[in-house]
């Protein structure tokens, strides 16, 4: 019966319902390490992500919207607060990355309410630079360990470095 469900979930990715799968491909290497594991969990995750109504892309400047909420201003000057679960609000309050110009993929939960993506799921948070799109990760150059939020390397405890790879 897993077995099934996994080649299931195969098909899903190798159809993909956004066209381009590759912005996944950090969170699936994730994926395959826990599926000995926690599989069906797993699975099940994978199935509702794919089951979510269609996202919704939102652009703008990254800004605060007060005590330390992240916001993003749009074109129109209108602010939206951001939701999202702790590893997208970690990326979000990133100083560095404090008025990018960022694209979220997400789901508007009020018309000044935007819920981003999962984390684990999907890659929601783009920045824009220079007419150029960019993925958010952190390098340990030390270690060459390749980290989805901010903070110290797992393995020699310096902070990492904020690395914007561009999306080709
Ligand atoms: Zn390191």
């Amino acid at each position: 019966m897993a077995m099934v469900m996994i080649c299931d979930v195969f098909t899903l990715l190798r159809t993909g319902s956004r066209g381009d799968f590759s912005p996944c491909l950090p969170s699936w290497s994730c994926l395959l390490s826990s599926m000995n594991s926690r599989s069906l969990s797993v699975v099940a995750a994978v199935c509702l992500c794919f089951a979510q109504s269609p996202t919704t892309t939102l652009r703008g400047k990254l800004v605060e919207s007060g005590a330390g909420q992240p916001a993003i201003e749009t074109a129109g000057r209108k602010l939206v607060a951001l939701d999202g679960d702790p590893q997208t609000l970690a990326v979000l309050g990133d100083a560095r990355l404090a008025a990018a110009d960022l694209e979220l993929l997400g789901q508007f939960k009020t018309p000044t309410r935007f819920a981003v993506g999962p984390f684990y799921t999907s890659k929601s948070v783009f920045v824009h630079k220079d007419g150029k799109k960019y993925t958010i990760s952190y390098w340990c150059p030390t270690c060459s360990i390749r980290s989805y939020t901010p903070g110290r390397c797992v393995c020699c405890q310096e902070e990492t470095h904020l690395d914007l790879e561009e999306v080709h």
